[in-house]
């Protein structure tokens, strides 16, 4: 009684490990292909220079603002 008991446990230990190693093994394969289909994708600015700008630090209220942005909405704000 206490074997049979003790060989149930025993396939469903191995069960789960077998799950377990069979679901690593598909993840380990699956990774490199998505990396190589799905490039990272990379910031490059625009040669216009639109898309970069260079921020300026208003003395009041101690933000950094596109100078084209125009004040920051304190009226003592000098920009
Ligand atoms: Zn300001």
């Amino acid at each position: 009684m206490f074997m049979k008991f003790l060989l149930t446990v025993a396939v469903v230990a191995l069960i789960w490990f077998g799950f377990r190693f069979a679901q690593r093994l598909a993840m380990q394969k699956q990774a490199p292909r998505d990396q190589a289909a799905k490039p990272k994708p990379r910031f490059t600015p625009d040669p216009d220079g639109e898309s970069v700008r260079d921020l300026v630090k208003c003395p009041i209220c101690n933000t950094w603002r596109a100078p084209n942005l125009g004040p920051c909405g304190r009226e003592e704000c000098p920009q």
